[in-house]
């Protein structure tokens, strides 16, 4: 089978890339080792991350506040119902100290043009009554939004094969190799195709899929892991999160040459308690944040879940009498100094990566797509993701 592009991965970079680049004409394969989102796309909180465009929009803003567009079309002018609603969020404040960092960082956000203000407990009970009264107040950010994650992913595919693209899932990608510099030869374990244009799109598993075209993508998976209680009735309406890790991460991202920033841990020792999470439209309230190198592993590990729902429930006391009952972890892929890697890979010619999107992905991916889509059509990288070029990062290995 031949395909103008052949995208490796069916998350939300591989999917996004997919359904642009078709919608501007491409001929396009997008292929994925399980099921479209069975990797992070299908597994995280479904929070999505946006303060706005800002006065000067950056990277950020563009990943952000672009892909809060994206999602918005998907849902409101595609039909595909993939539960997106523009929520808000509530980041809780516990301590003074934390309660001075929101202040200074509230005023820094709002004079470069974002979208955030900071309430007191009792405005922020106003808007979402579950919160713990004993709280000192709460960052609101208005345009922070959720969405049902494997819906979504999966509606990408989707509106990526009603323009024209091949969807093929349970093809695992087993070999890459280029033909004289040219085409690309990618084995899968259904057969080979053969494409112009490569997109890696393999999240977390972006290391031994550039290892197979002699490329060191220096890609670190992060294991992150949730629970879930409930179901019950609407109780929790914004996204919710806390301060402690804003600030601690502010202060000292905590990364070195092996280490990526934003880390829950170093090895066993924890740094900070992260929080995240929301209520589905089944009801159930979910909410994770621990941020661990284990390798592959995605087992999720107990004491780490019960410090979190501590956590959860110091914020929303209700949480106190519903007991956990399921937990579930899945790999992040994170970047060694924390940015996206998007754009083309030196040294190869027609071969593109989109990944790197670490915490906040599923937020982020439709954009990175868009703009990595935009890229391969023009011939020209957009100028945003100058921020994010693979040259600074991606080498070819030893003998290559
Ligand atoms: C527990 C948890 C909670 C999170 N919460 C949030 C959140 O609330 N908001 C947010 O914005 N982000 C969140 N994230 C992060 C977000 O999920 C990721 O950043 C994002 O999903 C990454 O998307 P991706 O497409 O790059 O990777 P993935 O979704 O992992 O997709 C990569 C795909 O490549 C496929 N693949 C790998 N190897 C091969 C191969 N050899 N052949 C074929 N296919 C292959 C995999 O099967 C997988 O489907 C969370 C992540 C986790 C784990």
């Amino acid at each position: 089978m031949t395909a103008d592009v052949v995208v490796i991965g069916g998350g939300i970079a591989g999917a996004s890339t997919a359904y642009h680049l078709s919608r501007l004409g491409h001929d396009v394969a997008l292929v994925e080792r399980g099921e479209i989102a069975s990797g992070a796309s299908g597994v995280n909180a479904g929070a999505i991350d946006s303060i706005g465009w800002g006065h000067a929009p950056d990277l950020q803003a563009h990943l952000t506040a672009g892909s809060l567009e994206i999602f918005k079309t998907i849902q409101l002018d595609l039909g595909y119902d993939v539960e997106f609603r523009q929520s808000g969020a509530l980041q809780a404040i516990h301590t003074e100290e934390q309660l001075a960092f929101t202040h200074e960082r509230v005023a820094r956000l709002c004079a470069a043009g974002h979208c955030v203000e900071l309430l007191t407990i009792r405005d922020a009970r106003a808007i979402e009554p579950a919160l713990s009264p004993a709280l000192l107040g709460a960052m609101y950010s208005p345009l922070r939004s959720q969405a049902n994650p494997v819906k979504a992913t999966r509606a990408f595919a989707t509106a990526a094969e009603a323009s024209g693209a091949r969807v093929l899932t349970g093809h695992e990608v087993t070999g890459l190799s280029q033909r004289g510099g040219g085409t690309y030869v990618i084995d899968t374990s259904r057969g080979q195709l053969t494409a112009r244009a490569l997109v890696l799109a393999a999240g977390a598993w972006c290391g031994p899929i550039g290892r197979m075209l002699g490329l060191h993508i220096p890609i670190v998976p992060v294991r992150g892991q949730m629970w879930a209680a409930g179901p019950v009735p609407p109780a929790v309406f914004q996204t919710i999160s806390s301060a402690e890790s804003a600030m601690q991460w502010t202060r000292s991202p905590g990364n070195d040459r092996d280490t990526p920033p934003q880390l829950t841990h170093r090895g066993d020792t924890r740094l900070t308690r992260h929080l995240y999470g929301r209520q589905t439209r089944e009801g159930e309230i979910i909410f994770g944040g621990d941020r661990q190198l284990v390798g592959y592993d995605t087992t999720p590990e107990g004491a780490g879940i019960e410090v979190n729902h501590a956590h959860a429930a110091d914020v929303l006391p209700l949480l106190r009498s519903l007991p956990i009952r399921r937990t579930w972890a899945g790999l992040m892929p994170f970047s060694l100094d924390g940015r996206p890697i998007i754009g083309r890979i030196p040294g190869r010619e027609n071969c593109y990566v989109v990944t790197g999107l670490a915490s906040s992905g599923f937020g982020r991916g439709p954009m990175a797509g868009k703009l990595l889509a935009d890229f391969i059509h023009g011939g020209h990288r957009p100028d945003v993701l100058a921020a994010a070029d693979p040259a600074r990062c991606v080498t070819l290995s030893e003998g290559h």
